[in-house]
């Protein structure tokens, strides 16, 4: 490899907002075979809205509200923004917390006003032993929309269901169908629910969706690709997906994303826009050009 073809790449990068950190990158990255995209802000914008607010048993919507949204103000989630982000719209009333836990994975576990808040995901409710067989078919229906779909519960009872709903990045389908053309495997990677995350997937052209998945666990599943024998890159954006950035073969972080995203990768792509993850590899390819 010819150091001038590896700077002459990484200029021609540098220039369309490809930032290449490393001069390997450009070596490896036209190998690539098999492309997997974390969900939340990297296909999506990562900005998540509340669309639906139902309630059950004694509460209304208003509560349910209020106490989600109270419970949220320790979380740094993007869902917690969203709540909170609904109540100030709806000028609820927002709760001081006398107790909160974030849950990796599943929710948060607060005490407003006295009482016990689990605000999470099915998983969070069927381990604390949460009846929401009332809420069952809400719950499949606002999923299957491609929404993520919240519960909570107010000492133990079910309350509510908040569902918020995060849009694909204009750039997202038009990068998946170029890929599928250079005959690039694509998956789709989240801790969301399987039937959201299916559905966002055929949203975007994405077949292959690997969901639920926990914090931890994102870099096993690119392990497990690269020893089936694949050559994996990953696309994120999260802390979450540090670790599975740096396992790839390339790491590619969204230049929006977390610092640690972006400390952790081979490229950052300036302009967020998918396509780039085209560019890249298309840059890798003319850049061996110029070295053979
Ligand atoms: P992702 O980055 O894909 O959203 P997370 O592991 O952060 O994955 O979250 C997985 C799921 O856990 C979310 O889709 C949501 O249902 C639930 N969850 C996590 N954090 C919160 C929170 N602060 N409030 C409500 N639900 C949450
Ligand atoms: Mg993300």
């Amino acid at each position: 490899a010819t150091p001038t073809a590896i700077m002459v790449g990484t200029g021609k990068g540098a220039e369309m907002g490809i930032l290449v950190k490393s001069g390997g990158a450009l070596e490896i990255a036209h190998k690539v075979d098999t492309i997997i995209f974390d969900k939340t802000g990297t296909l999506t914008k990562g900005k998540p809205e509340v669309t639906d607010i139902l309630s059950y048993n004694t509460f209304s919507k208003e509560m349910v509200l209020k106490y989600a949204a109270s419970a949220e103000m320790g979380s740094e989630h993007p869902l917690a923004d969203a709540i909170i982000a609904k109540a100030k719209e709806d000028s609820i009333e927002i709760q001081t917390t006398s107790s909160f836990e974030a849950i990796p994975g599943r929710g948060v576990l607060a005490v407003v006003d006295q009482k016990t808040i689990q605000l999470g995901n099915h998983k969070m409710m069927i381990e604390n032993g949460i009846s929401i067989s009332d809420a069952e078919s809400d719950f499949n229906r606002l999923a299957d929309q491609g929404k993520t779909p919240m519960f909570i519960a107010i000492d133990g009872v079910l309350g509510g269901i908040i569902a918020s709903a995060d849009v694909l990045k204009d750039s997202s389908i038009k990068a998946i169908q170029t890929l599928k053309a250079m005959h690039i495997t694509t998956l789709m990677i989240t801790g969301d629910h399987h039937k959201t995350a299916n559905a966002i997937a055929r949203e975007v052209g994405i077949s292959k969706v690997i969901s639920e998945v926990l914090p931890g666990d994102k870099a096993n599943q690119v392990k497990k690709l690269q020893e089936q024998g694949n050559k994996v890159a990953m696309v994120g954006d999260g802390i979450n997906d540090a670790p599975a950035l740096t396992q790839a073969d390339i790491g590619i972080a969204i230049g929006s994303g977390t610092d640690v995203a972006m400390e952790s990768s081979d490229i950052v792509l300036m302009k967020n826009d998918l396509m780039d993850v085209v560019g890249a590899l298309k840059l890798s390819r003319q850049t061996i050009r110029n070295i053979k």
